[in-house]
């Protein structure tokens, strides 16, 4: 199989497994993404495509040929890390065609080629500058730039955002995306930040707990979640405890519910309602004729300019409504209020 294919890969700590029996495929040229909570085995599956950390079980191929015992050097990967590990006694230039230089590369093709990589990464001209006389924007493009060096076929990216601040961290996020585009390179990035993943990947694969719990397109994942633990990680969810009346209803705090589908359940089953926040609306009027409604008790309104967030109890359980300033009804703390979900909004999740 061309692409990136993993098969069967467990990694064990001693009796403790990092990574438990993961299978993937992706195409090339495909930005993948593993997003998980920390501890989940994101990096130390990275650390295996890399050759950095040796399978228990498994394999690892690219492009047809088996990489899983290829020691890294021979791999034809580039690897970005977390801190960056740029080497301070060594040029902007030098760092980059390091690897190019201890290969017996001319001083001249060296320094040609961190020419090119810095105007890639929209650095011309500073191969001349010390890594300590630059921001940590510009530290992450040299990484990337000196990762990049060897014409890599793989690329990969450790937490690349993590050492950066918010307004960076986005612009930087949209750049990897272009870059990455541009080169047409598979590469993975292991981030916890969902935005990131929902920004740059064509594929997400969400994590937790040594194994996979789902993957997919960002907007496929999103939209719907395999279980109540990916709705969670993914975005804000809002999750009501129900029950499965019919093949197209649940009941939660006494309201029929109209579902999208009831996937595998059976009637009786008792199951989670997902909706997503931008898909519930707030109404002050009555509903008791309509369906897919229930009241509650506004408890919270966080006005964030651009979006309000409408906090509502309903039975013990909070929902929370997304809307723009211009749809937002006349509501405030206290009020009672019926908080609509439509059909095709509504998912059935295991409880
Ligand atoms: P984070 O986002 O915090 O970096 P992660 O999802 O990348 O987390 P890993 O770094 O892959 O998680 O670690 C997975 C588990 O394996 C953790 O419980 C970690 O403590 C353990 N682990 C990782 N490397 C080793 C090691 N060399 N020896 C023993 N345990 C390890």
């Amino acid at each position: 199989m061309t692409g990136l294919v993993i098969s069967g890969i467990t990694k064990k700590f001693g009796n403790f497994t990092a990574v438990n029996n993961i299978d993937l495929h992706f195409n090339k040229g495909e930005m993948i993404c593993f997003l998980g909570p920390s501890g989940c085995g994101k990096t130390t599956l990275l650390r295996m495509i890399a050759g950095l950390e040796e399978p228990t079980n498994g394999s690892i191929s690219f492009d047809d040929s088996d990489l899983t015992r290829v020691p890294v050097h021979e791999r034809s990967i580039g690897m970005v890390f977390q801190s960056f590990a740029l080497f301070p006694h060594l040029s902007v230039g030098e760092n980059i065609s390091y690897a190019l230089k201890i290969r017996g590369y001319s001083r001249s093709d060296c320094e040609d080629r961190a020419r090119v990589l810095l105007d890639k990464v929209h650095l011309p001209g500073i191969e001349d500058r010390r890594i300590s006389q630059l921001s940590g924007g510009q530290r992450q493009r040299v990484a990337i730039a000196r990762a990049l060096a060897l014409d890599p076929k793989i690329f990969l990216l450790d937490e690349p955002m993590s050492a950066l601040d918010a307004n960076l961290r986005e612009a930087m996020q949209i750049e990897l995306r272009q870059l990455q585009q541009e080169l047409g390179i598979t590469t993975v990035v292991v981030t916890h930040d969902q935005t990131e993943a929902m920004t740059m990947a064509d594929q997400i694969v969400v994590m937790g707990n040594a194994r996979v719990l789902q993957t997919g397109a960002p907007t496929d994942i999103y939209k719907n979640p395999a279980n109540k633990e990916v709705a969670s990680f993914l975005g804000t969810s809002n999750l009501l405890p129900a029950k499965v009346t019919s093949d197209t209803t649940v009941e939660t705090a006494g309201h029929s519910f109209g579902v999208a589908s009831i996937g595998g359940f059976s009637k009786g089953d008792e199951v989670l309602l997902m909706s997503r926040p931008e898909d519930v609306t707030v109404s002050v009027d009555e509903q008791e004729t309509a369906d897919n409604w229930v009241s509650g008790t506004v408890t919270f309104i966080r006005d964030i300019g651009a979006i309000i967030e409408i906090l509502v109890d309903c039975g013990g359980h909070e929902v929370i409504s997304v809307i723009t300033p211009k749809d937002c009804p006349d509501v405030s703390v206290g009020k009672t209020v019926s908080v609509q979900i439509p059909k095709s909004a509504c998912h059935v999740l295991a409880n």
